[in-house]
C-alpha cells in the first residue's frame, strides 16, 4: 500500500479542508475512520485513504455542496464587478451577503436573487433603468 497516506499527510489535508479532530479522535491507520468536525461543524468520520483520493471529508457538506454554490455566487458577484464587503461571507442562497458594487454602493443581495439574473445593487438597478429608457 505505497499510496496510503501517513498520519501527517492526513492531518495536513484535514487542516487544509478547514476541519479539526473531534475530541478523543485518534489515528488508527489509513483505513480506519477518524472522527472529525468539518468546517461547517458536522461530525464526520472519513477514512484517511478516501480523503487522499480527493473526496470531501463530510458527507453532509458534500450533499449540500456549499462550496460550489459559494463559488458560483462569487463568480456572479465578480461578473458584476462587485466585491464582498469586508468581513462578509456567503452563508447560503437565502442569506443576504454584504457587497460593494462596481459603483461603490453598499448592497446586500440574496444569492438566490442574483441567480435569477438580478443585479446585486438596487441603486445601480435604478440608475440603469433610467439610462435604458
Ligand atoms: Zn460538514
Ligand atoms: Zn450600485
Amino acid at each position: 500500500m505505497a499510496s496510503s497516506p501517513t498520519a501527517a499527510e492526513f492531518w495536513t489535508r484535514v487542516a487544509a479542508l478547514g476541519a479539526r479532530p473531534a475530541p478523543n479522535s485518534t489515528w488508527a491507520g489509513p483505513l480506519a475512520p477518524v472522527q472529525l468536525i468539518c468546517r461547517a461543524g458536522h461530525r464526520c468520520a472519513p477514512r484517511p485513504i478516501d480523503l487522499k483520493e480527493g473526496q470531501g471529508l463530510c458527507p453532509v457538506c458534500a450533499r449540500r455542496s456549499p462550496r460550489s454554490a459559494e463559488a458560483k455566487f462569487l463568480a456572479r458577484v465578480a461578473a458584476f464587478d462587485a466585491q464582498l464587503a469586508p468581513g462578509a461571507r456567503y452563508v447560503n442562497a437565502h442569506t443576504p451577503v454584504q457587497l460593494i458594487c462596481q459603483q461603490g454602493h453598499q448592497c446586500a443581495p440574496r444569492p438566490v436573487s442574483l441567480k435569477q439574473g438580478q443585479r446585486p445593487c438596487l441603486a445601480c438597478n435604478r440608475s440603469d433603468s433610467r439610462k435604458a429608457v
